[in-house]
């Protein structure tokens, strides 16, 4: 009997989390990676990246924010053209469990109409922070949540090499690699300098385009089995309150409401 009800339990644990898991990683034998860029576009970076990425015959996803395609609509063009995909990360990246659905949807639309017509309907969540309400909100509008499984931690001051070698200790077939074209949010100014993560990727590629072929999300989802965790998880709002980015002053979040947006104060 127990062992009846343990099987049970695990088949419903499977269920469950081939239904409300999140995809992190692709089971594939081919060896496909891909690189995703989140908090784009950049004037800077963004143009100095897709040279990077050409010039290894390499594809990426760029999960863009909303505010930042509006104000540079022509770079968004420039990646679509380059043969990248583009994903959704929200209009102005606030932490989706500490704000109501309402503004969540809003974030959505408002980031699908900037990136109006290369976004494609999938969707990375600022800090991949990420409760139930948030899951089914994506499902709703018809998004697919793509998160990662491997990081090199580029929103801190880390160098080219430290970056480099902690992807080559981690990557995988069917790895999605997370890293920023820009910086939305960030502790302090010298982490949002996009000049290591450059060298980084161009390192990288010089090393490993002859072992992985550089795909886009889509492109790896179609050659193996989307892997997928169980994946909620949400920041503290002291911590958020305490970053700070080049579109203002941003979202304020407060424990006093039960966690809810108290304030927006973004401006642009
Ligand atoms: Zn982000």
């Amino acid at each position: 009997m127990l062992y009846l009800i343990k099987q049970a339990c695990t088949a419903l644990k499977f269920a469950a989390l081939s239904r409300a898991g999140t995809i992190t990683s692709v089971s594939t034998s081919r060896p496909m990676v891909a690189l995703t860029f989140d908090d784009g576009p950049d004037p800077l970076c963004t143009p100095r990246l897709l040279d990077v990425l050409q010039e290894h015959n390499a594809k990426a996803t760029f999960f863009m924010v909303g505010q930042a395609a509006a104000r540079h609509p022509g770079i968004v063009e420039q990646v679509a053209d380059g043969g990248h995909v583009i994903g959704n990360h929200s209009w102005d990246h606030p932490s989706f469990p500490l704000i109501t659905g309402r503004e969540r949807r809003a974030q959505i639309r408002a980031c699908a109409k900037a990136l109006a017509p290369y976004g494609q309907p999938i969707l990375r969540p600022p800090y991949a922070d990420q409760n139930l309400w948030s899951r089914l909100d994506a499902v709703w509008l018809g998004y697919q949540v793509i998160m990662y499984s491997v990081t090199a931690d580029d929103w801190l001051d880390h160098d080219a090499d430290w970056m480099k070698s902690r992807i080559m200790s981690r990557i995988r077939n069917g790895s999605i690699i997370l890293l920023h074209d820009s910086l939305f949010r960030y502790g302090e100014d010298r982490y949002a300098d996009r000049a290591p993560m450059l060298n980084m990727v161009d390192a990288l590629l010089r090393e490993l385009s002859g072992r992985f072929s550089f795909v886009t999300v889509p492109e790896l989802l179609r050659n193996g089995r989307p892997l997928r965790k169980w994946w909620f998880k949400k920041c503290v709002p002291e911590f958020l309150n305490g970053l700070k980015g080049p579109y203002g002053e941003g979202w304020r979040y407060s424990k006093a409401d039960g966690g809810k947006k108290s304030e927006n104060r973004c401006a642009g």
